[in-house]
């Protein structure tokens, strides 16, 4: 749900309105001044549908009020809860592993749409405004980079004590790497945290997976990470899927520590998550151990669980599967 004041409205309208959309980090129309009830435009999502992992994952399938869709991803972990949105509907960038990307760009989301997904989560899992437990991650659906002013102004809502009242060092977006909007990022005074899709250890082997190299190249990529202005303590999170025999070798490994040497970089390895029509497979588990081990010499270096691959919930696998027979299918094999 979203609203846009007449001219003739003024602060207090404005803080009333924001109490009745986000304040219970739920929308209560009743809540609502009946005099302001025309100033909200339609568009509150609606959950089309959903699917259970057997990790506990779900992943939410959200209809816009144009009725087109998007993904969103719930996981749960010891005491802490991730919900993973969508910044676009499908995504413009052709990374050779990602299934979202076969989708094309539909259009970008609203800061409302953005804002949606979270709230409609947490209702479904009972989950409490202010929450220290809860993180959001921009991971979902789309480059969030290509969306920035939109991510920025939902970043702004959800780190609001009126509404959500989330730790903005929660709220994390990942990027494909697109340079300017790396520092315009860096500019803004609230933001979300930067991960970087890195996913390769050299120029010309980063083209090959992730084609939008050719236009922002690596180095530049790095140099703007370096530039980045962080704030104490913060780190730049590096992802790196691992595509076996392609970006997964000792040498490989060996690349990416001096990459990345002098950043406060984590590295989270992702094995590849595989999916239909993805020329790639998933590296073996020692492959990915070792590769860790060498990371782990000079660097943070995590690998990350593939969570709800079963039911296509995964990194890189959001692309509104709904068909029964192939989630049971891959679910068995993955
Ligand atoms: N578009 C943004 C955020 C969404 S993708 C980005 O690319 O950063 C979230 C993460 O999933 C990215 O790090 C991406 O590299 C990774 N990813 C994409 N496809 C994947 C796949 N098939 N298996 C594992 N990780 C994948
Ligand atoms: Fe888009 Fe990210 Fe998938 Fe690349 S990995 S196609 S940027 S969603």
């Amino acid at each position: 749900m979203e609203a846009a004041l007449a001219p003739q409205y003024g602060k207090y309208h404005a803080r009333n309105l924001f109490g009745a959309v986000y304040g219970q980090g739920e929308f209560s129309p009743e809540a609502v001044p009946e005099k302001l009830r025309g100033e909200l435009r339609a568009g509150q999502l609606r959950e089309a549908g959903r699917y259970v992992s057997g990790d506990g994952t779900v992943r939410y399938l959200m209809e816009l009020g144009d009725g087109k869709t998007v993904e969103t991803v719930f996981m749960t972990e010891g005491s802490r809860d991730t919900i993973c949105v969508s910044s676009q509907v499908g995504c413009p960038v052709d990374c050779k592993f990602c299934l979202t990307a076969l989708m094309g760009l539909e259009r970008n989301l609203t800061a409302g749409e953005i804002v949606g997904q979270v709230l409609h989560v947490m209702r479904r899992h009972g989950l409490a405004p202010k929450s220290r437990t809860m993180n959001i991650v921009l991971m979902g659906q789309g480059e969030p980079l290509m969306n920035l002013e939109n991510v920025l102004k939902a970043t702004r809502i959800l780190v609001d004590q009126r509404g959500v009242g989330m730790g903005e060092r929660r709220i994390c977006l990942s990027t494909s790497g697109l340079v300017p909007k790396i520092e315009e990022l860096g500019r803004a005074t609230i933001r979300p945290r930067l991960a970087i899709s890195l996913n390769a250890s050299h120029e010309e082997q980063r083209q090959e997976v992730m084609p939008i190299t050719k236009k922002w190249h690596l180095a530049d990529l790095i140099e703007a990470c370096r530039r980045f202005p962080l704030k104490p303590k913060e780190h730049i999170f590096f992802e790196y899927v691992l595509l076996r025999g392609v970006n997964d070798s000792d040498e490989d490994a060996a690349r990416v520590v001096s990459l990345l040497e002098g950043l406060p970089a984590k590295v989270n390895l992702i094995p590849l998550n595989p999916g239909p029509g993805i020329p790639y497979e998933t590296p073996e588990p020692g492959r990915v151990e070792r590769f860790q081990r060498i990371l782990m010499r000079s660097l943070l270096c995590y690998v990350r669980k593939p969570r709800g691959r079963d039911i296509y919930a995964a990194c890189g696998q959001l692309k509104r599967m709904n068909e029964p027979e192939k989630l049971v299918r891959i679910g068995a094999g993955a």
